[in-house]
């Protein structure tokens, strides 16, 4: 079966896309809870027994919450920086695999690209994924699009991509100033005005799917990122907004013809 993907849950009161190829399945940050984990993989038709592996993004609560319980309890190997490993004391993983810099690694036939990213986190990465002749970005978390983001995700045959936040309503919603700076800084999160920019400038219409994503239930709506990202939906074949209740199903995506 061809490269494909899904979420258990997409915002910041928890993430978890699984990226799956034949028969290895990959989780991508875990911030639920054992049960939660189990429950919203069996919505999937998955059980955490059926995971190779599960990947770390970076360090907050959001995303890694529950990693270490859901790797101790099924054993499943873990990859990381290590940045992320030294930034909490999770405990001890059963099998820990530290991800070297820039370095790609692959997990069975999955391709994996990690990719620094400006974010407030010891050491954040994102990834890209290739297998069977297609490529997949995660691309969330990040305050800034850099020319370095932009050179592994403007490619991508299917791309996640954070637009957490309205930069009017963050402005006047409900968090602290302090937080408001550091959402909307360098080293916070994406506005769907620069989500719409990165998309405008890499172009998408290679795209077979665009997944909205990490949308900011204080800070923004789906109606908002909608319209901020019109230009880009019209042009890829299926543009979908994920949630943090729902996520959204499996995608799969076809090998590109060249
Ligand atoms: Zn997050
Ligand atoms: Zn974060």
């Amino acid at each position: 079966m061809a490269l494909r993907f899904a979420s258990l849950g997409s915002g910041s009161k928890g993430n978890g896309t699984l990226v799956a190829s034949g028969d290895h399945c990959l989780l991508v940050d875990c911030g639920f809870t054992i049960k939660e984990t189990e429950r919203r993989m069996a919505r999937l038709g998955l059980s955490p027994s059926d995971l190779s592996a599960i990947l770390v993004t970076h360090e907050h609560s959001d995303h890694l919450s529950g990693v270490a319980p859901l790797a101790r309890k099924y054993g499943v190997p873990v990859y990381m920086t290590p940045g992320t490993l030294r930034a909490r004391d999770i405990g001890k993983l059963p099998r820990l695999h530290l991800i070297e810099g820039h370095q790609p690694f692959s997990v069975a036939d999955i391709h994996v690209t990690p990719v620094a990213v400006p974010h407030d986190a010891r050491e954040a990465a994102q990834f890209v994924f290739r297998s069977r002749g297609s490529s997949l970005g995660l691309l969330t978390d990040l305050g800034t699009v850099t020319p370095h983001v932009e050179e592994f995700f403007g490619d991508c045959d299917a791309l996640l991509l954070e637009a957490n936040h309205d930069p009017q309503m963050l402005a006047q919603g409900p968090y602290p100033p302090s937080l408001k700076r550091r959402v909307g800084g360098a080293y916070g999160h994406l506005s769907n005005q620069q989500a719409a920019g990165f998309l405008q400038r890499v172009g998408c219409d290679q795209l077979q799917h665009l997944v909205v994503a990490h949308i900011s239930e204080k800070n923004n709506s789906v109606a908002l990122a909608r319209e901020a990202l019109a230009d880009a939906a019209e042009r890829v074949a299926n543009c979908i907004f994920a949630c943090q209740q729902q996520g959204f199903d499996w995608l799969q995506i076809d090998k590109r013809d060249c």
